[in-house]
């Protein structure tokens, strides 16, 4: 039966089978993308609500930090008094530096001592026994005023170049 089909037959049988081949890769071709396509959302998709969920906390974690320092800057801000935390300080650095001193100097007592005689507790203090003195000291000049208005005025007028200085 092949021997009897004219050339003319086996072109068009060829032209008709490459037709069809075009037309099957034209139709297969897309549904195969879109295959892949669903496939790789179908993979993603649970990873991304993930991480959207994720990102959602993140935010709201984000937003009430946000929120704190907001509010933490606010009340610093409103405290707007200099004087005291120049004094604070200054009793600290006056603390300090007693301190200082009283290990300094019990610790030369006990190299001192090596008699090993105990030593009385008086003469670990420095000089003369000082009375506990209370209320609102000036730091540098270890006076004590009755409130601490009186102590800022003195504090603005004797020591004012700190002032000046945490002013600027
Ligand atoms: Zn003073």
């Amino acid at each position: 039966m092949a021997h009897l089909l004219s050339e003319t037959d086996v072109k068009v049988t060829r032209v008709a089978d490459k037709l069809s081949e075009t037309v099957h890769l034209m139709l297969n071709d897309p549904s195969t993308g879109l295959y892949r396509i669903q496939e790789h959302v179908k993979r993603s998709v649970p990873t991304l609500v993930e991480k959207k969920v994720e990102l959602q906390n993140l935010q709201s974690n984000i937003q009430g930090a946000s929120y704190d320092l907001d509010y933490s800057l606010k009340t610093v801000k409103s405290i707007n008094w200099n004087p005291h935390y120049t004094i604070i300080q200054e009793c600290l650095k006056s603390a300090i530096a007693s301190k200082t001193n009283l290990q300094r100097q019990e610790s030369a007592e006990t190299s001192a001592a090596s008699y090993q005689e105990p030593i009385p507790q008086e003469e670990c203090l420095d000089g003369p026994e000082q009375d506990t003195i209370e209320g609102f000291i000036c730091p540098v000049c270890m006076k004590v005023w009755p409130n601490q208005e009186e102590l800022i005025a003195h504090w603005a007028e004797t020591h004012d170049s700190s002032a000046n200085d945490t002013d600027e």
